[in-house]
């Protein structure tokens, strides 16, 4: 539609999630009137995220050194793991200020209409850190949907001869829902009333 530089910035911005071609558009504009110093500060933030940030080594959440700022922390508690879809998810729980364990983040859910099954998460690496016999509850907080479902009730499976306890977030959470736009007092609740599940 239009020429050059401001298409080419319409169409990448169309490529992010949740961006329509209608809200690309005014984002460009709005970059095209924005002071220069705002945009050289996004562009940096932009650079910045990729050159910095990583995944942890222990628990595959955001980090900006090998091992996150929880896994870091030494008042978390050692003998709790919550497991949960995306980096994503670990802020919403942490929002709650309920949990004060550790996280374990797979990289997404068991999905098989789109290709994902359980080699594509890190499920592995939960069995080697478990392995370690420090860990004495696993709570399983996956989107309250079918393919979160599926995960939980795959992962306590594999857990079961382990001989821990494993549970899952309570009801009460929008069903189909996605984990992060669950309110804290319902998350919150959620993890206070988790069921065991194995
Ligand atoms: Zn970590």
């Amino acid at each position: 539609m239009y020429d050059g530089a401001i298409q080419d910035l319409i169409d990448e911005l169309g490529h992010l999630p949740g961006v329509g071609p209608k809200s690309a558009q005014r984002i460009a504009f709005h970059v095209l009137a924005a002071d220069p110093s705002d945009v050289t500060r996004l562009a940096d933030a932009l650079r910045t995220v990729k050159d910095k940030v990583r995944f942890c080594a222990t628990c595959g959440n955001v980090a900006e050194s090998d091992q996150c700022r929880i896994c870091a922390d030494p008042r978390r508690s050692d003998d709790v793991i919550c497991v949960v879809e995306e980096p994503k998810d670990v802020m919403a729980v942490e929002r709650t200020r309920e949990y004060r364990g550790r996280y374990h983040v797979l990289g997404g859910a068991i999905d098989p209409m789109n290709g994902v099954g359980p080699d594509d998460l890190r499920i592995r690496q939960l069995l080697t850190r478990l392995g370690d016999g420090k860990i004495e509850e696993v709570i399983i907080a996956t989107d309250p949907n079918i393919e979160g479902e599926a995960t939980a009730t795959y992962i306590a499976r594999m857990l079961s001869p382990m001989g821990l306890t494993v549970s899952r977030l309570a009801s009460g959470l929008p069903v189909g829902g996605d984990l992060e736009y669950a309110d804290e007092v319902t998350l919150g609740r959620a993890f206070e009333g988790r069921r065991t599940v194995s």
